[in-house]
């Protein structure tokens, strides 16, 4: 498969190839205890897709392979922890002595039958990366309505009392991503206010403040096209284009994988179905040195990473770099 990128995103960045691929971002599906307005991958309680045993199985094969490097494994979702075989998964993990990123929402972690998951995260030393797009209580009832806040709250509570949030790991990160279609502020000086305001309205402690950019893609692009502001954001996410940030796309180091087995460049060519061009799309034919050295697919909706300070799972690649 050779695709060529016409986007305008192509045309502005050139072809962008990975680098070596160390870390490989591990998607359990889209079924989700909540409904976020701003989700890429449209994830719900209502979503079917997770990702079966024998898939998990492969990911263990790869890691096995010491040639291929695999150093730390990145989990999402939907809702990781709804997954019925994701304490299977984190423990063979655990057991090869990777470095394990768990993306939580935080209400998951106080689903019925989830009572003992942040103990059992917390002896595993599963790091997490926790979203909470806001600390106060009407900006995320808006993107996710309904009680979340006051269970991320408790749910939060619980894992400082665990000893999640001190300066020692695991850590716990919590995630922001703007309540509209702006760009975020800075990380830095967001993470001072976060850790401000956390901990004077309700004594929390967290380690970093990832701060992210949404995606003109998923919900919140549908959310932008009923409100008439999609032609802006894009424009908006075009004007602040910021060529230093394309030696840092999370793109070109990891590769994500579906719940199926298939592999993409990222969890948002994974929303668009855009798989990976690396010959085989799929965990069973992985190849370390072909994916390395892969040509990356990219879109307009790549101008989300990188615009002004950029943006990756990992937060602000500013403040990577
Ligand atoms: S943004 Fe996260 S928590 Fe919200 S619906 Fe999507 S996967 Fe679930
Ligand atoms: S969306 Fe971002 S991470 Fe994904 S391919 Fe584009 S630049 Fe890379």
């Amino acid at each position: 498969m050779n695709r060529e990128n016409r986007s305008a995103f192509g045309k502005m960045s050139g072809p962008l190839k990975s680098f070596r691929v160390e870390r490989i971002q591990v998607n359990l599906g889209r079924l989700c205890n909540l409904s976020c307005n701003h989700c890429h991958l449209a994830a719900s309680p209502e979503a079917e897709d997770i990702m079966p045993w024998p898939v998990m199985q492969e990911i263990l094969k790869v890691i096995d392979r010491k040639d291929n490097g695999i150093k730390s494994i990145d989990i999402t979702g939907g809702a990781p922890e709804l997954n019925p075989n994701v304490r299977a998964l984190i423990e063979q993990l655990c057991l090869r002595n990777m470095n394990v990123l768990l993306r939580t929402n935080l209400v998951a972690l106080l689903e019925p039958g989830q009572e003992d998951l942040a103990e059992y995260l917390f002896a595993c030393k599963v790091n997490l990366a926790a979203s909470l797009p806001c600390y106060m209580e009407e900006n995320i009832r808006v993107q996710r309505g309904g009680t979340v806040f006051e269970k991320s709250i408790a749910a939060l509570k619980k894992l400082n009392r665990l000893g999640y949030g001190e300066e020692t790991q695991p850590a716990l990160d919590l995630v922001y991503n703007p309540g509209g279609p702006f760009l975020p502020g800075d990380q830095e000086e967001l993470e001072s206010l976060y850790r401000y305001e956390m901990k004077k309205r309700y004594g929390l402690s967290f380690s970093r403040l990832l701060v992210l950019t949404n995606m003109p893609i998923g919900r919140f692009k549908e959310l932008l096209i009923v409100n008439g502001g999609l032609n802006d954001y894009l424009l908006l996410l075009k004007q602040a284009y910021n060529r230093g940030n394309l030696s840092q796309l999370m793109c070109r180091n990891q590769v994500s994988m579906g719940w199926d087995g298939r592999l993409y460049d990222c969890d948002f060519n994974l929303a668009l179905d855009l798989p990976i061009d690396a010959g085989d799309t799929h965990i069973t034919g992985f190849n370390s040195q072909a994916l390395s050295s892969r040509h990356i697919i990219t879109g307009d909706h790549c101008f989300g990473c990188t615009a002004g300070a950029g943006s990756s799972c990992g937060g602000s690649l500013k403040a990577s770099g």
